[in-house]
């Protein structure tokens, strides 16, 4: 039976577009299916963790609005500092820039890029799979899913045990200019306030990205932190308030106080929206049959920062050499794909998620120790840049490391308990 392509690839997010451009560079076959039109809005943050240029072949320079070398911190919007760095920390792009730059690279190498079409389903046949959009179908040797949390390749496959759900917004707020020009180098961050969650602030060239994030189970609890997240930074103009299809009302009349505010003279709100961050919580099996899935597909989201764009690239070239050693008979099974994920991302995002854990147990004693130490405001920017792994911290306790599961395992303890008074008492007036 005929192939339209040795490899099919579901998704044209940062997984997809680089499983699909280290494939065709190496000749291989490739057709990318996506459902939207690129450029298409996507719901992030878009910052990218400098770790991220070490897996990319080409210059990204062109998608990065602002480079961010301070960060200034709030603990539920009180004690309030900001801490510089001489060298970059991240990077902020926009999702519809960096995603239509990465899928004209992956075209550019070869790909077959069809856009406007969705995947409905597949079905693996013995010596190939049948996958159907809404329009016809399509057969491949392999299936890549890079769909991102709709997840539907990672479903048909039977894998997706042991994720959880986060829950992000995010909105887009334009400001006063000569605020912009303030914070362009700043990334507001607070913490401490929702249990496993926080709030952020990335600058971009012509506006503020701002979102606030946790665990799927304090939906309820995000516009409201959003609400009073703003009114603690900046100033809200009564013209900005929108309701989009996915919002709640977004009440502009927040109770809080305002103990610490920046001023920031926010205009107006773009747009605000939610998406789900998946989060894989054990190793698990990442291929099944001759169907692989990565980035959010595969649940591949940081517990800790709800960072995905750096998991989605890493897995999304791990696929793709895994792909081609099976393409060219040197493996009679995907089987090192699995291996590859659970040994070097699951090994750092389990680990992300045991320092979750410790810091929702000691917000406050965590976020003073980054103010008055050095040390670990040089640890937090090493880990950021990629210079550093989580794995590393709990080697940074020396001759206590040892202890370290046990004191990560009783902290989740109390990190759990804080969720459920939280869930019961929520913010206080
Ligand atoms: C509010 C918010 C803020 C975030 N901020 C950050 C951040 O600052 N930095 C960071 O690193 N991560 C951030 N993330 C996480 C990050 O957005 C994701 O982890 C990342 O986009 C995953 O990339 P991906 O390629 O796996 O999936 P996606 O980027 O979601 O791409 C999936 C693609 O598949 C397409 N698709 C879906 N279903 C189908 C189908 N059936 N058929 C065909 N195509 C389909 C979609 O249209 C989409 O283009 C944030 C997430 C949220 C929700």
């Amino acid at each position: 039976m005929s192939f339209d392509a040795d490899v099919i690839v579901v998704g044209g997010g940062p997984a997809g577009s680089m499983a699909s451009f280290f494939l065709a560079a190496e000749g291989v076959s490739v057709i990318l299916l996506e459902k939207s039109a690129f450029p298409r809005y996507k719901v992030c943050g878009g910052g990218l963790t400098h770790k991220i240029l070490a897996e990319i072949p080409f210059d990204l320079s062109g998608t990065i609005e602002t480079t961010i070398r301070s960060i200034r911190f709030s603990h539920a919007f009180q004690h309030v500092f900001t801490r510089t760095s001489d060298e970059p920390m991240m990077y902020c792009t926009m999702r519809s820039d960096l995603d239509q730059f990465l899928l004209q690279k992956a075209a550019e190498a070869g790909t077959n890029v069809f856009t406007g079409e969705q995947v409905t389903g597949f079905i693996q046949e013995e010596n190939g799979i049948t996958i159907t959009t809404k329009a016809r179908s399509y057969r491949s040797r392999l299936l890549i899913g890079a769909e991102g949390a709709s997840g539907i390749v990672s479903r048909v496959a039977g894998l997706r045990d042991s994720i959880e759900q986060g829950l992000a917004w995010e909105a887009e707020v334009t400001a006063d200019p000569d605020d912009l020009k303030t914070y362009a180098q700043t990334v507001f961050l607070d913490w401490g306030t929702l249990p496993g969650g926080y709030a952020w602030v990335f600058p971009k060239k012509d506006h503020f990205s701002i979102g606030v994030g946790g665990p799927a189970v304090f939906s309820k609890q995000m516009m409201p932190y959003y609400d009073r997240f703003m009114s603690s930074i900046g100033v809200q103009n009564p013209q900005s308030s929108v309701l989009s299809p996915q919002s709640s009302v977004l009440s502009l009349q927040s109770s809080v106080l305002r103990p610490q505010t920046s001023d920031i003279r926010f205009k107006e709100t773009l747009s605000i929206h939610s998406w789900p961050i998946p989060i894989r919580t054990k190793k698990s099996r990442f291929h099944n049959g001759h169907v692989l899935v990565t980035g959010d597909s595969a649940g591949l989201g940081d517990p800790l920062t709800g960072e995905g764009i750096y998991y989605a690239v890493r897995s999304g070239k791990l696929a793709a050499g895994a792909c081609m050693e099976y393409l060219s008979g040197k493996t009679g099974d995907l089987d090192v794909y699995s291996q590859k994920v659970n040994d070097e991302l699951m090994a750092e995002l389990l680990e992300a998620n045991r320092i979750k854990h410790l810091f929702n147990a000691v917000p406050l004693k965590i976020h003073s120790f980054v103010r008055d130490s050095d040390r670990a405001w040089r640890a937090f920017g090493k880990v950021l840049r990629g210079e550093r792994w989580y794995k590393d911290v709990r080697n940074g306790f020396g001759k206590w490391k040892h202890l370290w599961p046990l004191v990560c395992f009783l902290a989740g303890i109390i990190e759990k308990r804080k969720e459920v008074n939280f869930l019961k008492k929520g913010f206080r007036a």
